[in-house]
This record gives C-alpha cells, structure tokens and sequence, in this order.
C-alpha cells in the first residue's frame, strides 16, 4: 500500500505521478507509452482520476489495470461518488481487487454536469467519509485508503473575496479529521501556489490530532490559460508575484513553461526543507515539465529515457482531442 512504501524509508524523498483518462483509444495507448518513460524513473505510486460524475469510469478501470500488471507500478485508482449508487462502488472495488490494485482514493465528486450541488444519488453517499467508512466496513485492511485536503479549505467554502472564513476553514479540516478516523490512511492536497498555505495547512492539521502521512499536490504551470482556468476552478490563491512573472510572458508557451518548471522547483524546495519526504506531482499527462522538477531537485538523473514498449505499437498523438489539458510532443 502506497503510505506503507511512503513510510518505509523515512529518510527518502519519493514522488508519485497522477494522470487522467484520455478521451480517444489511441491518447490511451499515447498515455501508457509515456508512463513507461515515467515509471521508469521509479515513483513511488501512480494513480488515475475517475472522470467527472463517473464520465470515464470503464476508460478508468481499464488504464488502472494497465498500470498495475503492464506498466507495472503501484497504482492507486481514484473513485467518487457522483452518480454512484453503492452496487456500482462496490463493483469497482472488486473490479480493482481482482486486478491487484490495493490503493484507492475515496473522493465524493463534483456535482454531476449541470448542477451547482452536489446531490447524493438514490442509494449513494454523501461525501468521501461515508465512502472510506463503507469501504473498510467491505474489504477491512485491504485497501490503502487515501483522501482529499484542502489547504485553502473546500471550495464551497472560499467566499467572493477568495478565502474561507476561519469559523469555514476549522469546519473543513474537522471534517478532514472524521474522514481520517473513518478509516483513511493518507490525504493527498489540492494543488496550490501559495507554500505557506500549505505549510500551515500542515501544521493545523497535526494540531487537530490528524497523524496520517499528508502530501503535498504539486501542479507544474503547463500554459497560462489553463493555468488560470484551473486555479479559478478550484478556487486556489494566486500569489501576487506569480501573476507578475506570467503576465508579460503568458502569450509565450515555452517561457510559460519555463516558469512553471521553475515554481515548481522551488515550491518543491521549500517544502522538501520543512522535512517534507513525499512529492505528488499532478503531470495532466505531460512529462516534461515533472520530470524537470524532479531533475532540478536532484531525486533523479535524467529527464528522457529510452522507451521501452515497441515501436509498432500503435503510433498516437498526445490526446489531442481532448481541449481541457494542454498538450506536448
Ligand atoms: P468530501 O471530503 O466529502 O467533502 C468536501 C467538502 O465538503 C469538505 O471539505 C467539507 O467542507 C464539506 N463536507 C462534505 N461532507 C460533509 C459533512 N458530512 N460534514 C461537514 N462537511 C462536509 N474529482 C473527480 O471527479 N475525480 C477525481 O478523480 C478527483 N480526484 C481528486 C484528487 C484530489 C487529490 C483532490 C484534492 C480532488 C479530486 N477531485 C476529483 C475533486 C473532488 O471530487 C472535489 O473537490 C469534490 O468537490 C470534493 O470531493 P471530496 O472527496 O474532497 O469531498
């Protein structure tokens, strides 16, 4: 299980990769390519986003066996419970204890498309504490259990002015604290630009009593566009010097990118120096940027590796379809 690898060497920095579900065959095939690259540079873990409301569900599962018995690296599949009356949760577990898969992120969801709130579907939970309750109530210790924190609070929360009251942001890492007593092993952050949010994020929650492993989500600037789109989705603070150094270079893909790397490196850095020993890196399926942050930090030695699945396979451009991430070659 992924926090028992975590904990194994406590003197070890390791990181781990997230990725999500490509929309077309060929940007599966595309994306399995590129995790050998990645894996080969030995994360810790690996794991797959389960699509808004339940979109990818059997893309999902299909990649999550791949990455477990073909890519072979320890993967943790993410699981929500938008759209999902219990017999459907209960079937992807056992879909991915079949497969050999023992880490699952419990999530409850976004809405489903088209609603402002989130609503339990008939048969279903309401939020990721019910979800890790009933899976340890199933399947006891087999699945590592990781969930969701939110160093600026849940974005339900964050008001118009982009912070959440105190009285908000204490009720949020309370709740934090019952999921981690439900039965949940390890929390993985939202992303953030802001270290100190999360740095204090840290502390809060060590001073609530939550002792489980915490790690920090780590997203590499990739372009500016979908710099902002994310940030606004998920409500993240924007420091003020971060979006004085993109602004005169957002129209500059590649300057962008080099920025982003650049962040990311010392971001990492700082982190790593408050005695943090696990990095999680949110790639969007890009590998360059990660994999140069990782370089920087010196946890590996070169950013491009030969590949190792054959060259016939099918030949696919990066998900190209798919508009919402950015892309590279
Ligand atoms: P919960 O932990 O259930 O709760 C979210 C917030 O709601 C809490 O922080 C709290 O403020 C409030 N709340 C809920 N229930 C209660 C309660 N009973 N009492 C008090 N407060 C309550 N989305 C996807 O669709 N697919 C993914 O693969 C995915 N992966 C993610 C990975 C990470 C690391 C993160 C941080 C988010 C991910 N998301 C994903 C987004 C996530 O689904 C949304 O942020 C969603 O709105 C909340 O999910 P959650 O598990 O944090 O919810």
């Amino acid at each position: 299980k992924i926090h028992e690898a975590a904990a194994s060497d406590p003197n070890k920095v390791v990181f781990s990769f997230e990725f999500f579900p490509p929309k077309t065959e060929g940007g599966v095939v595309n994306l399995l390519e590129r995790m050998d690259r990645m894996v080969a540079h030995s994360p810790s873990f690996c794991d797959i986003t389960w699509g808004a409301g339940g979109s990818t569900a059997d893309v999902t599962l299909d990649i999550a066996k791949k990455m477990q018995n073909t890519v072979g690296v320890e993967t943790m599949m993410h699981l929500t419970c938008t759209n999902m009356p219990v017999e459907k949760i209960d079937d992807a577990l056992e879909t991915i204890k079949s497969n050999g898969l023992q880490n699952v992120l419990a999530l409850r969801g976004d809405p489903p498309h088209g609603q402002d709130k989130f609503v339990q579907v008939e048969g279903g939970f309401a939020c990721a504490r019910d979800l890790v309750k009933h899976i340890r109530a199933k399947h006891g210790d087999y699945f590592g259990i990781t969930i969701a924190g939110y160093p600026e609070a849940h974005p339900d929360a964050i008001g118009s002015n982009g912070l959440a009251t105190p009285e908000d942001y204490q009720n949020d890492l309370t709740y934090l604290k019952s999921k981690v007593d439900a039965g949940a092993d390890l929390i993985i952050t939202q992303l953030f630009y802001d270290t100190d949010i999360f740095l204090k994020f840290a502390n809060d929650c060590r001073q609530i009593g939550i002792t489980c492993p915490i790690v920090p989500g780590i997203m590499p600037i990739n372009n500016y566009k979908g710099f902002i789109r994310m940030t606004g989705f998920c409500k993240t603070k924007i420091p003020a010097e971060i979006m004085a150094a993109l602004e005169p270079i957002k129209d500059n893909e590649e300057a962008v990118k080099a920025y982003g790397i650049h962040l990311g490196t010392e971001m990492c850095k700082k982190i790593l120096a408050h005695g943090f020993k696990t990095l999680h890196l949110y790639t969007l399926n890009l590998e360059k940027s990660a994999l140069a942050i990782l370089k920087n930090l010196g946890l590996i030695e070169e950013t491009s590796i030969p590949r190792t699945r054959p060259a016939n396979a099918i030949q696919a451009k990066e998900d190209g379809e798919n508009q919402e991430r950015p892309t590279e070659d």
